[in-house]
């Protein structure tokens, strides 16, 4: 039997007009969805995570969309086998945080990213 597993559940974009004027107009606002769900496969992740989520499913049935259309599973568990979850008593690793080896290998590509554009933003 296949052990449970944590997964990320990421719905699609989803595009919403933020009402800051009083005539309920104002900058469209991007966002989505993200849960944490237990589940055996990535199959059984997304139909629990559809559940979980709090604004895709109204969108997409207000598109006629398949709610499972476009949603994205992926595995919590890092490389180096701890779990970025937010999955309450999970043991793996707390706060949500990542493991100090993926914040090293984040902070490479942060620097590298910044070496890149400060050499895009040389005029010479
Ligand atoms: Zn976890
Ligand atoms: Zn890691």
């Amino acid at each position: 039997m296949t052990e449970l597993a944590h997964f990320w559940i990421v719905s699609p974009m989803m595009e919403e007009v933020e009402p800051v004027l009083e005539d309920g107009s104002g900058p469209l606002v991007q966002f989505a969805d993200a849960v944490c769900v237990e589940a055996r496969t990535k199959r059984e992740a997304k139909v629990l995570g559809v559940k979980l989520m709090e604004h895709w499913p109204t969108y997409a049935r207000r598109d006629d969309r398949n709610p499972f259309s476009g949603v994205k599973a992926e595995s919590a568990l890092c490389p180096h086998g701890l779990c970025h979850c937010d999955i309450e008593g999970c043991s793996n690793y707390p706060e949500n945080d990542l493991c100090p080896e993926c914040r090293e290998e984040h902070d490479r590509e942060f620097e590298k990213l910044m070496e890149d554009r400060s050499l895009m933003d040389d005029p010479e």
